[in-house]
């Protein structure tokens, strides 16, 4: 246990350095599109009607006016950015909770299919939304994936995340799940382990419920992770997150789901069949994100959008997009993104990887290779590095401490919001 201790904050170390937006950014306008590219397109709806205490992520309690205004908003988003010349053929709904106006989504989804020849539609939704009668739509709308946010199916802990209320008993989850099943060529349920007050005997009640009882077609089993901003409240409602449980829970995760028949579309993403939709930020090397709390990465630079929605819906308002910071990462930087994002997903080509940098893939990273070689972490199978059984824990611990920078990076962006709020668009 001590070494991923160690590895978690040497990880820790490198974020802090490498993941920030520095204050005089160079420039906050998205590039140029590269005409010859189809983009993936992240949009991000930041409602909900209950925030859980867990939760890092750009989200604001739900107003109805508000979020009809702000839909409006990300649908100008959408024609500004296809006037600049962007063409997307993929498009991820996330936040918050993008279904909370069915109606303006599906006005929504309908523009950019209008603008664009979309082939993949995935959307975030809560358990409460499977039941409001709208699943056909979305279907019929070109929804693919729908992405279930259920966390557990345990009372006590649903009532620990204050989810119980407004999203349902585990029992009254599941028979919403087992209705869904079938609509959309992909259920995937989204799922927390390493509660503090998590069992194992409820985690393997969980496992069950997911693969005899509703045999969901995908399961993201992602790790608890607190951040400065949520650590007070979680410790008074979840309690304190212990790091040291989370392999062997994770090990119990992967045996259950591997034994059922799953293979692994990521480090903690199980899929039924090969070849579903998963995180696009593993199968897409380049995406747009849209709406305030949105990140873009593009041409080697990180973009974020204003937290401030006031501020946010000012600039589309003056016809331009909510992007406000950008960092410009090294090529080593981009070069170990790469490797991470890759291998989260489970293997990395190394011809695609020389011909994305030009050649320069091997030289540059000969260290960081051996030394996953060294620990066992890695295989070489015909041109292709592949994660070993124990590499797939390292990998969701890397995954775990870059996405709590990308957390910690969020805190870093809603610091700003009083200050964007009371700036003016400038044209
Ligand atoms: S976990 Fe989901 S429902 Fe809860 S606040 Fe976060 S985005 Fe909203």
């Amino acid at each position: 246990m001590k070494i991923d201790s160690l590895i978690g904050k040497f990880v820790r170390r490198v974020n802090r350095q490498h993941i920030c937006f520095p204050e005089a950014a160079g420039g906050t306008r998205l590039p140029s599109p590269n005409p010859d590219r189809r983009y993936l397109l992240y949009l991000h709806v930041p409602y909900c009607v209950v925030l859980c205490p867990f939760c890092s992520f750009h989200r604001v309690k739900f107003n109805k006016d508000r979020a009809q205004q702000y839909f409006r908003a990300l649908r100008r988003e959408i024609e500004l950015v296809t006037d600049a010349g962007y063409k997307f053929d993929e498009l991820y709904v996330g936040g918050g909770t993008p279904t909370v106006l069915p109606d303006e989504l599906l006005r929504t989804i309908g523009l950019l299919r209008e603008l664009h020849s979309i082939r993949g539609i995935s959307v975030e939704t809560n358990p409460d939304d499977l039941d409001n009668g709208r699943l056909p739509e979305l279907r019929e709308a070109g929804v693919k994936r729908l992405s279930v946010g259920v966390q557990s199916f345990d009372d006590e802990l649903l009532r620990e995340m204050q989810r119980f209320e407004k999203y349902g008993s585990g029992s009254q989850i599941r028979s919403r799940l087992r209705r869904a099943m079938g609509i959309f060529d992909t259920l995937n349920v989204d799922m927390i382990f390493n509660f503090p007050h998590q069992t194992e005997a409820s985690l393997r009640r969980d496992l069950d419920i997911l693969v005899d009882e509703v045999g969901v077609d995908q399961v993201s089993f992602y790790p608890l992770m607190s951040v400065n901003s949520t650590r007070k409240m979680m410790l008074r409602t979840v309690g304190r997150v212990d790091d040291s449980r989370e392999r062997k829970m994770y090990e119990m995760i992967a045996r259950r789901m591997l034994s059922a028949g799953y293979t692994r579309s990521s480090a903690w993403c199980f899929s039924r069949r090969p070849g579903m939709l998963d995180e696009y930020i593993v199968e897409r090397d380049e995406y747009l994100g849209l709406g305030s709390g949105s990140f873009s990465y593009l041409q080697g630079s990180m973009y974020a959008s204003t937290f401030s929605i006031n501020h946010y819906l000012r600039v589309v308002e003056a016809d331009r997009t909510g992007t406000v910071r950008r960092r410009d990462m090294t090529e080593r930087d981009q070069m170990r993104y790469y490797l991470l994002v890759q291998l989260f997903g489970g293997s990395l080509d190394q011809a695609a990887a020389e011909a994305r940098f030009d050649g320069r893939f091997q030289r540059t990273m000969w260290p960081e290779l051996a030394a996953l070689r060294i620990i066992g972490a890695m295989r070489d199978s015909g041109g292709v590095l592949t994660l070993s059984e124990s590499g797939y824990y390292l990998w969701v611990l890397l995954m775990r401490e870059f996405l709590t920078g990308v957390n910690s990076l969020r805190d870093q962006m809603r610091h700003n919001i009083a200050r964007e709020t009371a700036l003016l668009p400038v044209h």
